[in-house]
């Protein structure tokens, strides 16, 4: 993933003239040249150093100055490229070596590896067609005889077959190089030298994440997967069809392969600026839930308390009339809309248009409102825009990383990998953190903060920096205000208190904040640990201060780059699905911004804020909400304090949910709408760094299945509005009207494979990959003084623990797509994380069950010892039904984005009995 320098000379190759940068190898040059399948190197993938292992590269080089009768040999992969080398890739000689050393490559082989590749990655027919150029016969061979009982097939995806393995280690250089995993290791010795897996010599229980990359680089078809193997069932009618992973907010460019109208396999798109042609376990083979037997297939109408199916005018004719008559007898203000971050911008955007031009309301909210409102509320208010500054290429140029409150090993896999392909380049990395979480072991400083006292923290790094004048201080006089402010406000404050306030030894604050002081610009990326807190917001605005105060915001590989959770939750809120912004983040009090909109969308608009989720929620259960639409969103399981969500979810007189499955919500509803999933549908979305890409259908959805953005525009119509999008690059033409500032020069035409950053204000505009290069978009930056608060959860002698809650890589969010894969076999429930000195205290050992308890209910999960989590913490994540782990969490939420606080609750944990 890294970035080619301009060239800096040139060199011939087979006379044919080829640019090089300065360090390149004879064989980058031919690779970058194109002329790589002139040199055949099996040890070495792209972006890996030499390995000179397989010894095929073997070229004749002529340098500079040399006469034309002093050729050397030697391995292209190892010799640096030099001004004016002639290289000639081929002689007598030359192919003489290749196909001894090809034979004896082979002699250990089975003879399978001469049949037509029926499994294996992009790259498996490379020593194949490698034998046929040079006319090893396999036959002339001394095979041994194939024993597919040899194959390892104990992992849920992931195949080795040892009689195809030729020992080259591309695999275990693509496992260390790309993904930062050691999985692989070489055993034994000569013609017995033989490639490891794990421990146990197999992929299950070793550290493989199962991202698949090996898999893409065996170029003998040794490794392969599930979706690879030769027993897979698929027509002749292979074809590929470029899309974006509908997982989660670092939305990789993947190459969907189908087959009969199912899915097949899901490749990386090797050209996408996101991602490079990588993936993770659940971009790349979690995608059996789309065919899954229990995906709803036809409107379901509740009738005699239960849900029956129905047609499709059937449910749009209901629902219409159920939505009129509550709007006439109790008002537009009893009638809220939850958007969905798993669906389209176009649904999206179409389902708040609906809400406020036929319903006549601006309850309308999205589920950002539960994991990334904070950060959209605090980088809007001090530096214009709530979105990232900065882009994942950033990643990789950054010469400091911080990563605060995220797990992106986990979360954010693909990003997660960028991280440590960075750090062993050279890139400095803090993490903030209160579980020692697996970049923890990557980094130089890791500071494990208690839940909650993330603003403190930050504040004493900010204290450092201005005593020790680790500042750029040009940066702060031209583009930056608040500095006199801060720093009497730290005056007032010492280094020494907050390292106890957060539980971390002073020094390590201080030898953090020089850190990053010494090497800005840095990159500070964040999660949910930051953001969902009762000061959430104060802690993305405090952590935006040191990016401010070190002269990163704005540069490049710096700046501030919150990861988002779900495959389109930027998209979502910037689709105007907030109850106090229309499209593009235009305030719904602005005169301007309502003339403008109300012309465009034709139809008058409601005047006051709406309510947010959890405000709908509470007025749900208070009554004054009778209906709700939810379109993808499983509230009942996702939302804290699960059970007022239930009793609220239980008043409604109506309550519509557009779903894949039937979930815990969709079984409280009145109708249930079975929507197309991710890959059976046309549209956008918009991922952390607010690339708008294209999303493309590659198979049908089930039954009766529609895209949620048809079904809002045929309730928009049947509620009287004329809207007449013939699909949805339509939908985006007028998106595009709506917030020109933003989405002026976004088409799906332009669009195209790679989309486009946010803002492109125009036709002409090439998108935005560094927001606030030139000044901040709301002028100057603004740095603030936010003193800490503690949350009013707080740990007692009845509650001693503090529980965050998470993700892990195996699942996603409340695991109804990953539970329906053979994810399940990999991670089988939610575990509770223990500290082991926690753990004795309290006679709890790994695999019991335990009861879990805190002031809003109690739960019953089992045990995990590990030293992730400080003494003090416990660790729970929520994918799993029969947790219930939002049973647990409490009612507090940020007072400014009205985010939960998921990171913090004071919970007693003990064996069940
Ligand atoms: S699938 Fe990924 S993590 Fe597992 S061994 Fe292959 S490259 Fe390594
Ligand atoms: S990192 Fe995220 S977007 Fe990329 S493949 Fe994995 S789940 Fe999909």
């Amino acid at each position: 993933m890294t970035t080619r320098q301009q060239p800096a000379a040139n060199l011939r190759i087979d006379g044919q003239v080829v640019p090089f940068n300065a360090g390149d190898t004879l064989l980058q040059a031919a690779r970058a040249a194109g002329l790589g399948e002139r040199v055949p190197a099996l040890c070495q993938r792209d972006g890996s150093a030499a390995d000179g292992g397989c010894g095929l590269c073997l070229v004749e080089t002529v340098r500079a100055g040399a006469t034309a009768h002093a050729p050397e040999i030697v391995r292209a992969c190892a010799t640096a490229a030099q001004p004016g080398m002639d290289v000639v890739t081929r002689t007598p000689l030359i192919t003489e070596s290749r196909r001894n050393t090809l034979q004896l490559m082979c002699s250990g082989l089975s003879p399978r590896v001469a049949l037509p590749s029926l499994a294996g990655g992009r790259r498996a027919g490379e020593f194949r067609q490698l034998l046929h150029d040079y006319d090893v016969q396999p036959s002339t061979l001394a095979t041994p005889a194939a024993d597919v009982s040899r194959v390892d097939r104990a992992h849920p995806y992931l195949r080795f077959d040892p009689d195809l393995c030729i020992t080259c280690r591309r695999c275990l250089h693509t496992c260390e190089d790309l993904q930062g995993q050691f999985v692989f290791g070489i055993g034994d010795r000569g013609p017995a030298t033989r490639l490891l897996i794990g421990e146990h010599d197999s992929f299950a229980g070793s550290d493989c994440v199962a991202c698949g990359a090996c898999v893409e680089e065996c170029p003998t078809g040794a490794l392969f997967d599930l979706d690879r193997s030769p027993d897979t069932k698929r027509g002749d009618d292979l074809r590929s069809i470029r899309s974006t992973c509908g997982y989660c907010g670092v939305g990789c460019g993947v190459d969907v392969v189908v087959s009969n109208d199912r899915i097949v396999r899901i490749d990386g798109a090797p050209a996408s600026p996101v991602n490079h042609g990588h993936l993770c376990a659940k971009g790349r083979y979690a995608h059996g839930f789309q065919s899954s037997p229990d995906r709803l297939t036809s409107p379901l109408l509740r009738r005699g308390g239960k849900l029956e199916p129905v047609s499709w005018p059937e449910a749009i004719s209901w629902l219409v009339d159920r939505l009129q008559t509550i709007r006439d007898s109790a008002g537009p203000d009893a009638l809220g809309a939850m958007t969905s971050s798993r669906s389209t911008n176009e649904a999206n955007y179409l389902l708040q248009k609906l809400f406020r031009t036929r319903i006549g309301t601006n309850n309308v909210d999205n589920c950002a409102r539960v994991c990334h409102a904070s950060t959209a509320l605090a980088l809007g208010m001090v530096t214009g825009t709530g979105a990232a500054s900065a882009s994942y290429a950033d990643i990789d140029v950054a010469r400091c990383i911080v990563v605060a409150g995220a797990n992106p090993t986990e979360a954010h896999p693909v990003v997660g990998a960028r991280i440590k392909q960075a750090v062993r380049r050279g890139a400095r990395l803090v993490v903030i953190d209160p579980r020692r979480i697996e970049l923890a072991d990557w980094s130089e400083v890791h500071l494990a903060p208690l839940p909650g006292t993330n603003v403190a923290l930050f504040n004493a790094i900010a204290q450092v920096l201005l005593d020790e004048k680790l500042l750029d201080t040009t940066y702060l006089d031209e583009r930056v205000e608040g500095l006199a402010e801060l720093q009497a406000f730290l005056a007032q404050q010492d280094v020494a208190t907050a390292a106890h306030i957060c539980g971390i030894p002073e020094e390590l604050i201080r030898k953090a904040a020089r850190l990053i002081g010494s090497e800005a610009p840095a990159l500070f990326i964040s999660g949910l640990g930051l953001s969902e807190l009762t000061q959430g917001t104060a802690s993305v605005m405090t952590y935006c201060n040191l990016g401010m105060l070190t002269g990163s915001v704005g540069r490049p590989g710096g700046g501030m780059l919150p990861l988002r959770g779900q495959n389109n939750v930027q998209g979502n809120a910037d689709m105007g699905a907030l109850p106090d912004l229309f499209t593009g983040y235009q305030s719904i009090g602005l005169p301007a911004v309502r003339e403008h909109v109300q012309a465009l969308w034709d139809a008058p608009l409601p005047e006051n804020p709406g309510l947010t989720i959890p405000e709908m929620i509470d007025a749900a259960e208070a009554g004054t909400i009778r209906a709700l639409w939810i379109q993808g969103e499983d509230v009942a399981q996702s939302d804290p304090n699960t059970t007022h969500v239930r009793r609220a979810l239980g008043r409604l007189d109506l309550l519509v949910v557009q779903e894949l499955f039937m979930t815990d919500t969709a079984a409280y509803a009145h109708l249930v709408l079975p929507s197309a999933a991710a890959l059976e549908q046309d549209g956008t979305f918009t991922n952390g760094e607010r690339r708008i890409q294209r999303v493309r259908r590659a198979v049908s959805p089930p039954g009766d299945a529609r895209a949620d953005w048809q079904v809002v525009q045929d309730v928009a119509n049947a509620l009287g509005a004329s809207w007449q999008y013939a699909g949805p690059a339509e939908v985006m033409d007028e998106i595009a009207l709506a917030a020109p500032r933003l989405f002026g020069g976004v088409s799906y035409e332009r669009l195209g494979n790679d989309g486009l950053q946010w803002p492109c204000p125009s036709a002409d505009h090439p998108g935005t990959a560094t927001v606030h290069a030139n000044q901040f978009i709301r002028g100057r930056g603004q740095l603030v003084t936010v003193d800490y608060v503690p949350s009013p959860e707080q740990c007692s002698g009845e509650y001693p623990l503090l529980l965050i809650t998470g993700r892990v890589l195996q699942h996603y969010n409340v695991g109804t797509m990953t539970r329906r894969t053979p994810n399940a076999e990999l991670i089988t429930a939610d575990l509770l994380e223990l500290n082991p000195g926690d753990a004795q205290a309290l006679d709890v050992q790994s695999g019991q069950r335990v009861r879990v308890a805190s002031h809003y209910g109690e739960i019953q999960v089992e045990a995990l010892v590990s030293n992730r989590v400080e003494p003090g913490t416990v660790f729970l994540s929520f994918h799993f039904p029969e947790s219930q782990t939002n049973v647990l969490t409490g009612p507090h939420v940020d007072a400014q984005s009205r985010c939960p606080e998921y990171k913090l609750t004071a919970v007693a944990v003990s064996a069940a009995v």
